[in-house]
């Protein structure tokens, strides 16, 4: 049973803190709201997560952002001041592509997404039709007179895509009318935290939602709070459940994937999820809301540092 006990670990004392270190291995974070916002990265967190390495636990970037391959991942977390390995990233255009290689997938891949996605893509020697802005540059009914799809397409990705389109959508519901083609989301995030209060900016959640109901299907989703990126650490790294950190800003992805893998989980106020909405789900009596609410929290992971040092 999740405990949901929605502890603030800086009442905790430095002894119940060290209580808290030492019990779990492994720990999965998200990065976007977590560890840095855009190329700002929050002051603290580099030595935190550092710490927590130098201590001999797994760390894990989980992260639900489809605009970047792991490479750019790498070179970012390193760039901000974490030290870091490759096969620590899982990104969901990483694992995305990684799962059409365990099916053995040899046809094309119709992307609206990003090169995040059309270079992991590469990596695996999956082919994909062409990427970027596409639109109506005429009548929209003579369009569709002489509308052809690509042959052999196997599979539609729907990630971040800031060139999305009419046409776009077009044409992913018309591929997706072949039940034998794949429909898979890279992740269902409604928007991305941003730095500036007046902008609200979409994610691909708002993207996937277009094409699902103009396909008239449900994609399969990669990211959290889906559990395939939880399996994914699991092939290369034991995991006890319980010895287990999942730390994050979003409760419905982040928080919520720690919870259905029965991970102790932590909330940072840094990013999406506001205290004030932990606390309303907390006293609900629906389990879908309990499921959102962390064992700890903590305004930014970097508040971590004085109570370690
Ligand atoms: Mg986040």
């Amino acid at each position: 049973m999740h405990k949901r006990n929605l502890t603030d670990l800086t009442n905790l004392s430095k002894t119940e803190v060290k209580k808290f270190i030492d019990s779990f291995d492994v720990v999965l974070t998200d990065c976007d709201g977590v560890l840095w916002l855009d190329n700002q990265v929050y002051e603290g967190t580099p030595q935190v997560l550092n710490y927590l390495r130098d201590l001999g636990k797994k760390i894990f970037y989980v992260t639900n952002n489809s605009t970047k391959n792991r490479n750019d991942f790498l070179r970012k977390a390193e760039k901000l001041g974490f030290v870091s390995k490759k096969e620590e990233i899982m990104s969901t255009a990483y694992l995305t592509a990684n799962y059409l290689k365990e099916r053995n997938f040899n046809k094309k891949v119709y992307v609206i997404g990003s090169k995040g996605i059309t270079s992991e893509l590469d990596e695996v020697n999956i082919k994909y039709l062409p990427i970027g802005p596409d639109v109506m540059k005429y009548d929209l009914l003579e369009y569709i007179d002489n509308f052809k799809l690509e042959p052999d397409v196997g599979a539609v990705i729907v990630g971040f895509d800031e060139h999305i389109s009419y046409i776009k959508m077009l044409k992913a519901a018309s591929y997706l009318k072949d039940p034998d083609c794949l429909f898979i989301a890279t992740n269902t995030d409604e928007r991305f935290p941003v730095s500036n209060s007046s902008a609200v900016k979409p994610g691909s959640g708002a993207i996937v939602k277009c094409i699902e109901i103009g396909a008239h299907r449900k994609p399969l989703v990669i990211g959290k709070p889906e559990t395939y990126i939880a399996q994914a650490v699991e092939k290369i790294c034991k995991i006890e459940p319980q010895r287990t950190l999942m730390i994050g800003d979003r409760c419905n992805t982040d928080i919520l994937l720690g919870t259905r893998c029965g991970y102790q989980t932590l909330l940072v106020l840094s990013g999406v999820t506001k205290i004030e909405e932990v606390q309303k789900w907390k006293e609900s009596s629906k389990k879908e809301e309990n499921d959102l609410v962390p064992d700890f929290y903590l305004n930014s992971l970097g508040d971590l540092l004085p109570l370690i040092n």
